[in-house]
């Protein structure tokens, strides 16, 4: 069983693979490494990857890319709206407000979810790691960025789910990085020392994220993050893309702007010429044939000058540089390196501002492209039995501050802030509540998120009543921000106490189950936190329902659990003053939750499932088709080929037979391209078979010919 970390890209996606040897990185049906995030139709099948790429220009109107900016959001979110613009493809609303993407795929029309566009190319990526590694692939670890919240991450699971895959954490996409770099670092300071400070910048295809980690010994510890979501390297190829635009309409009269398919190519060249900007100073030209109307464009431009146009650009990303030695309260003077990654941090504007906000060198220590996708291979060995690999310690931060609100009872407040931002990640807090019945909790983002709804979830916990004396019951809730960054109310329990006939002396004791690691913290409804603790991150032996995303908050619990724990053995965290031996009994019923977030219901997830199956059945009898029709053509040139005058196998056949056999290869051939174009698979390879029957025994003549002693000497000479 294999483990494998994927980084997915808004332009293109990596696979590494954990092996005893080291980390690999998994190249794609076209030997790259790297795999456009592109995912096309077309009336056989699905084109995924480089192919889907590859014909993007020819087949504008089905092929789809940029889908990871539209995972987890409405149809109405503006940024939705703002996106849509640059699509040449179809996008919709569907009747919740989700978003469809419309497509003509096997001749008819159908609509696809983000998440199952997702789940296409993810597909892909598992199949590729498949016939490389030639083992079955089912967990992974897959990469998100910082600013991700818990509906585009539940997005992300739900479409792993669709493709079958078992993530064992999402990871953010600078924490994947900074393992890749950590782990390898043998001059780290010892666990008691001062940490060593690193500051990540990966600026990709669609945003930048930042991050600055305090390094030691076995462990990194992410302090703070500074993101900015709609600011990448596509950015910049729209500017430029903008910037020839009304070049060409000022000194040619042509409007690319009207012209869709002139409008990607001029993008795509655009983006060339940035590449080449990065490595060049002097003026370079940019030359499209038969741009429009027929006709050629030409221009040119020279670093400096994209410089000047993409100001704003640069403006954005020096700001969100310093944001994050705001947010980290890191002095350029506390920072050891900064390294980058991500494709567009090889533009020299880009390392220049590095050096002016942080005072130093841009640092390449790692591979840019690849950085990301190793950190989550390293991850994923680490979370899996499969494969051993030296231990370190990550404790991540979530970005946003999370609040939670309820029905206030009296003397309560009804809403305070669990998790405020840049605290530790995973963690887990407990919440005491005094309830006579059943009640609901929310959650919601703070204002900074940038996301027009800040809604998380609702939570409502059934079953509770009021005790036989007809007072509040003490309810326990575990709030949590997961190992893949999504907030959830993870349990809520009654804690009944039960006192041992022989004590007069009360000592409550608490066994929620799962916080034998310590990592928890408890806090009252008051807003006095009470026995806070901040013990690190959890331990990353994961309950299960937490590795699939939360499903169970999709049902609700029915069964209820209940054990009596004896106060001898449980660690009594509340009162350590009192006498432990004193005895008291402790229950705790775990009560139902039904919960009301973000990610796919789960009739809508089984028929994406099935669905995805049928595609893949389709797009495998389509490649079976299309191979058989190449065994054929094949067939029929190499015979042919070999028939002819001087060819191996031309004075193995009588004259006449070879001449009948000849004519029946043209006219094959001209099938092939008539009506024997778009034949079923069997077709294809009957008439193989049959044309076997004639060309094999002449290859069998040939070659015990030759197995004769002497054989070629007379052959030689015959020829
Ligand atoms: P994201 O991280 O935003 O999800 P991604 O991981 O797919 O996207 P990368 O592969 O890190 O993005 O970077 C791709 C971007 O880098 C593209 O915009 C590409 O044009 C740009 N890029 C690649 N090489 C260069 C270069 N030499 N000079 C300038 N830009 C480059
Ligand atoms: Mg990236």
């Amino acid at each position: 069983m294999s483990v494998i970390g994927i980084d997915f890209g808004n332009e293109s996606c990596y696979i590494a693979v954990a092996k005893a040897g080291g980390i690999e990185t998994i190249a794609n049906d076209y030997s790259l490494r790297g795999t456009p995030s592109c995912v096309a139709f077309s009336p056989k099948n699905r084109i995924l990857g480089v192919a889907a790429k590859n014909q993007m220009v020819t087949n504008m109107k089905n092929t789809v890319f940029g889908f990871k900016r539209l995972l987890g959001r409405k149809f109405s979110d503006p940024y939705v709206q703002k996106e849509l613009k640059h699509f040449p493809f179809k996008v919709e609303q569907r009747p919740d407000d989700g978003i469809g993407i419309r497509v003509n795929y096997l001749g008819e029309d159908n609509v696809f979810t983000p998440e199952q566009i997702t789940a296409m190319l993810l597909t892909k990526l598992k199949e590729s790691a498949t016939i490389a590694l030639q083992t079955p692939i089912n967990d992974c670890v897959i990469s998100v960025p910082s600013y991700f919240t818990n509906s585009e991450r539940n997005a992300l699971l739900d479409a792993a789910n669709i493709a079958g895959l078992n993530v064992l954490r999402l990871m953010n996409e600078t924490t994947a990085t900074a393992l890749a770099y950590g782990i390898y670092k043998q001059d780290l300071p010892a666990p008691e020392e001062k940490p060593k400070n690193v500051v990540f910048v990966d600026f990709g295809h669609s945003s930048l994220q930042v991050s600055a980690c305090a390094f030691n010994k076995g462990k990194l510890r992410v302090l703070a993050t500074s993101t900015d979501a709609q600011c990448g390297g596509r950015d910049i190829d729209m500017a430029l893309a903008d910037y020839f635009c009304q070049d060409f309409i000022t000194r040619l009269k042509l409007d690319a702007r009207k012209n869709q398919r002139a409008f990607l190519r001029l993008l795509q060249e655009v983006e060339k010429l940035k590449k080449q900007m990065s490595a060049n100073s002097t003026r370079l030209p940019i030359n499209i044939e038969c741009f429009m109307e027929e006709r050629d464009v030409s221009s040119e431009m020279q670093r400096s000058q994209m410089e000047q146009i993409c100001a704003e650009t640069f403006t954005r990303i020096e700001r969100t540089m310093r944001a994050v030695l705001h947010n980290s309260k890191l002095r350029p003077e506390d920072i050891h390196s900064v390294e980058i990654v991500g494709g567009s941090t090889r533009i020299p504007a880009v390392k220049n501002l590095i050096e002016q906000v942080f005072n130093k060198h841009a640092s390449t220590t790692l591979n840019q492209d690849e950085a990301v996708s190793r950190g989550c291979a390293l991850q994923c060995a680490m979370l899996s039995p499969a494969v051993r690999v030296r231990e370190f310690s990550v404790t991540d931060v979530q970005p946003y501050a999370v609040r939670l609100a309820w029905d206030a009872t009296k003397g309560e407040d009804g809403d305070m802030e669990v998790f405020s931002a840049f605290h530790a990640a995973p963690f887990s807090k407990m919440l005491t509540f005094y309830r006579k019945e059943p009640f609901s909790v929310s959650a919601y983002y703070s204002d900074q998120v940038p996301y027009p709804d800040t809604f998380i979830g609702q939570w409502h916990i059934r079953d509770v009543q009021p005790t036989a004396e007809g007072e509040s019951q003490k309810v326990k809730l575990k709030v949590r921000v997961n190992i893949h960054g999504i907030i959830t109310v993870a349990s809520a329990s009654l804690v009944e106490k039960k006192q041992d006939a022989a004590q007069n002396d009360n000592i409550e004791m608490e066994n929620s189950n799962e916080n034998s690691q310590g990592q928890d913290a408890a806090m009252d409804t008051n807003g006095a936190s009470q026995d806070q603790q901040q013990n690190g991150p959890e331990n990353q032996e994961v309950r299960d329902d937490e590795m699939k995303g939360e499903p169970q908050q999709k049902q609700s619990w029915t069964q209820k659990v209940g054990q009596w724990f004896s106060g001898e053995n449980a660690d009594d965290k509340k009162d350590k003053s009192k006498d432990k031996t004193k005895k008291v009994l402790v229950k705790t019923i775990e009560l139902p939750i039904d919960a009301q977030t973000h990610g796919l219901a789960k009739h809508d997830l089984n028929s994406f499932i099935e669905q995805e199956g049928k595609m893949q059945a389709q797009d495998r009898q389509e490649k079976e088709r299309a191979d058989a029709r190449n065994a054929l053509e094949e067939y029929v040139y190499e015979l042919r080929g070999k028939l002819s005058e001087g060819e191996a196998l031309h004075d193995f056949i009588a004259e006449d037979n070879r001449n009948r056999l000849v004519n029946q290869l043209d006219a094959l051939e001209q099938w092939l391209y008539d009506e024997g174009e778009d034949q079923h698979r069997q077709v294809y390879s009957d008439k193989l078979t049959e044309l076997k029957t004639e060309g094999e025994p002449i290859k069998q003549r040939r070659l015990e010919y030759e197995l004769r002693p002497g054989a070629l000497d007379d052959f030689s000479r015959a020829i």
